[in-house]
């Protein structure tokens, strides 16, 4: 065999050895992550750490929210079918996760108070957080390997900027040693611990609160709860104040009134004729609070006046479903009445006429949010604007009949 002929086979062995991904490697992403480490290095991450936490890392292409080139359309973590705030706050979670509350409230009672003292946010509060975010973490056992979900995210994710800061703050964890690479498990959306913490949240909010040296908010209950209640204090909860009184609306209440920037004193509300449930006498401190009117299902059940803190809890997580629950599963901890006024059984119409009624009402003028297919609370308030101009019966709940009549008033898209 002359050298000739020998070498090049030679050469494509060699480069078969060193280039060849392994089965199912991604090169491209892999060249994506090589490409991250000037930021990683500004970010003060060592090369150690970076080459292991990176090592063997390939995107994870099941989770949801991710846009893959060749897949006939962005995998959207969107359901066919809008959750009905009864399907949500279901009572029998509600009345099983205020029961392991209760006892929860007795076992860490004294950190709980602690915590309180500190941050100003109540125990109950903190403990619904707890139970919302992860079920008190029973048998809670986040199985996924955060750098590759937020690595992935940031990649194919939706949105890719937020996920490849949040890959940065979670390498700089490794390298500050408040982890264990071993230790970074997180859920399939990056969040972590007892309170479901992003690592930017880490690092603005997470304390050690055992004093043990270690914020971990993984497998200590005090740090895990102190980090949500400092979370929720700097986001301006006010101490001392409920999140809402449930209250009985007027049969026939304007459901455009149920608007966050129509504020009116507790004592206003009254005299139109909204009572506090349950005959819950409120002191002139309470009456005096500057409330605004939250109808979840239009008039189809209860009505709440809402606080600032309720704003609070938006701010942790937008959804106006999640912040009842929590507010609700705070309230039954004490007492473990439901709501008085049950939710009506209502029919909820599919995403896609939800966002059809959407952009309906944004070419009519009445709406001008984000078209996401949720009847949340500008969506109500628009259906409501519309439904008094033209006539019909004022509920604020979309229904068929109505994306019907508007049909016919608009172009159509
Ligand atoms: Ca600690």
């Amino acid at each position: 065999m002359n050298i000739a002929r020998i070498f090049p086979a030679v050469l494509w062995l060699a480069l078969c050895t060193l280039s060849t991904p392994a089965a199912g490697a991604d090169p491209a992403f892999r060249q994506w992550l090589d490409a991250l480490w000037p930021d990683a290095q500004a970010f003060g991450i060592s090369r150690k750490t970076f080459d292991a936490a990176t090592a063997g890392v390939e995107p994870d292409l099941s989770l949801p929210d991710l846009d893959v080139p060749g897949r006939p359309a962005p995998q959207r973590e969107q359901p066919e079918f809008v959750l009905r705030p009864a399907d949500y706050l279901k009572d029998a979670s509600l009345a099983r996760l205020a029961g392991e509350g209760r006892k929860l409230l007795t076992e860490f009672g004294k950190t709980l108070d602690a915590i309180e003292q500190r941050f100003g946010v109540p125990p109950t509060v903190v403990l619904a957080i707890w139970g919302r975010e992860s079920g008190f973490s029973r048998g809670y056992r986040p199985g996924n390997n955060a750098i590759r979900v937020l690595a992935t995210q940031a990649y194919l994710g939706r949105r890719k900027d937020v996920f490849r800061q949040e890959l940065l703050f979670a390498l700089k964890m490794v390298e500050d040693g408040e982890v264990k690479l071993s230790g970074m498990r997180s859920s399939w959306a990056g969040a972590m611990g007892l309170t479901q913490f992003l690592p930017s949240e880490f690092y603005k909010y997470a304390v050690d609160f055992d004093g043990d040296g270690r914020r971990d908010i993984w497998n200590s209950v005090p740090d895990a709860l102190a980090s949500a209640a400092k979370q929720l204090a700097e986001k301006g909860w006010q101490k001392g104040q409920r999140w809402a009184y449930e209250a009985r609306v007027p049969k026939a209440v304007d459901c455009t009134l149920a608007d966050p920037d129509v504020k009116l004193p507790i004592a206003e509300w009254v005299r139109r004729g909204f009572a506090p449930a349950f005959d819950r006498k409120l002191s002139a401190e309470e009456q005096a609070q500057p409330a605004s009117l939250l109808l979840p299902a239009g008039i189809y059940g209860p009505g709440f006046l809402i606080l600032p803190n309720y704003f609070v809890l938006k701010d942790y997580n937008f959804s106006d479903l999640y912040v009842l629950f929590v507010g609700q599963l705070s309230d039954r901890i004490l007492d473990a009445r439901a709501f008085e006024t049950p939710w009506a059984d209502v029919v909820q119409l599919k995403t896609g006429a939800l966002e059809e009624m959407q952009r309906r009402l944004t070419e009519l003028g009445y709406y001008s949010e984000k078209i996401d297919g949720k009847a949340g609370m500008k969506t109500r308030l628009a259906l409501g604007a519309y439904q008094k101009a033209n006539g019909l019966k004022l509920d604020c709940w979309p229904t068929a009949a109505v994306l019907d009549h508007m049909r016919g008033r608009t172009r159509g898209n």
